[in-house]
């Protein structure tokens, strides 16, 4: 993640919000939507754009939030006492609106039950209730397909699906390419708005008991090899973006047009 910082903004910015909403809005995703009038300022920029998403742990801990110095913050957020550290971690843009003299923006949440219980951030998102407080840091997008790019191949496990869903969403019309995406359940596969000149192939484990990631690496193994001119995005469970990233070196195209990243390790 850290070594694609060019399209980080040099001044991230910290905006407090409250939740409006949350609903599930498929067997593994909830949905909660968070509104203020400071993210009417948010400076949205589509595509697979991401955030540090604070929100405190207790209802009685405060809302503390690190002091934020150009790109410095994680310093200031470790002094936090343990006990006022509120919860940091990574999610990506799923929808934003502006609203008149304030904005909404969703968050798409995937829920992995470990012991048949909800953690972090999933348990939050489903107890989440109207006026909770959060905070998002910016922190800009990762897609970054250089200028010659003839093709574009898109791989996520469930993590990546709100940023693959905004990719297609912000593609140029005329372009062409593969997506793959691999998620929980076949009831988690929805619509997605893509250009027409890309396939996007849904590969649901649905309780096969394989590791996350291994249909998406089938199906990339058996897509076409990619042009040298291609650019991919391979995103998800830390082995499905090393191990795609490999074969797809592999299979001929060059490192410097492959981005990867590993959203959460199993
Ligand atoms: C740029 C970026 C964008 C992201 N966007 C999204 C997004 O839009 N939606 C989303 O749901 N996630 C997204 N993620 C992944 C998310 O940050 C991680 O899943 C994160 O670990 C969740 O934090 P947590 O505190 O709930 O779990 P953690 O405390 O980090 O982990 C607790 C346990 O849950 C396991 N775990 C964590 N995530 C998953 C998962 N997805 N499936 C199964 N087990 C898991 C861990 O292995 C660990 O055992 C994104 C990550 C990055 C880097």
């Amino acid at each position: 993640m850290s070594s694609y910082p060019r399209l980080m903004p040099a001044e991230p910015r910290m905006f407090t919000a409250q939740v409006v909403r949350t609903e599930r809005i498929s067997p593994s995703f909830q949905r909660v939507t968070i509104a203020s009038a400071e993210l009417a300022e948010f400076d949205w920029r589509g595509l697979d754009h991401w955030f540090r998403l604070f929100f405190p742990l207790a209802p009685d801990a405060g809302f503390r939030l690190p002091a934020v110095e150009g790109r410095l913050w994680w310093k200031s957020y470790l002094a936090i006492p343990d006990e006022q550290r509120p919860h940091c971690s990574n999610y990506t843009v799923a929808g934003y609106r502006r609203l008149g003299d304030h904005a909404e923006l969703d968050i798409d949440v995937v829920l992995h039950w470990h012991d048949d219980r909800l953690t972090g951030v999933a348990a939050w998102s489903v107890a989440a209730r109207p006026g909770g407080p959060v905070a998002i840091l910016d922190q800009g997008v990762l897609f970054d397909p250089p200028r010659d790019t003839t093709g574009y191949l898109l791989v996520a496990d469930e993590s990546g699906l709100p940023a693959i869903r905004g990719i297609l969403r912000d593609l140029p019309p005329d372009a062409v390419g593969t997506a793959i995406i691999e998620v929980p359940a076949s009831g988690d596969v929805t619509g997605v708005q893509a250009p027409d000149g890309v396939t996007v192939h849904w590969v649901p484990r649905d309780e096969t008991g394989e590791l996350v990631g291994a249909r998406a690496l089938r199906a990339l193994e058996e897509v076409a090899t990619p042009a040298a001119s291609s650019y991919a995005f391979v995103v998800g469970e830390s082995s499905l973006a090393t191990q795609g990233r490999r074969t797809l070196h592999q299979a001929g195209l060059p490192k410097e047009r492959i981005t990867f990243s590993g959203f959460w390790k199993a």
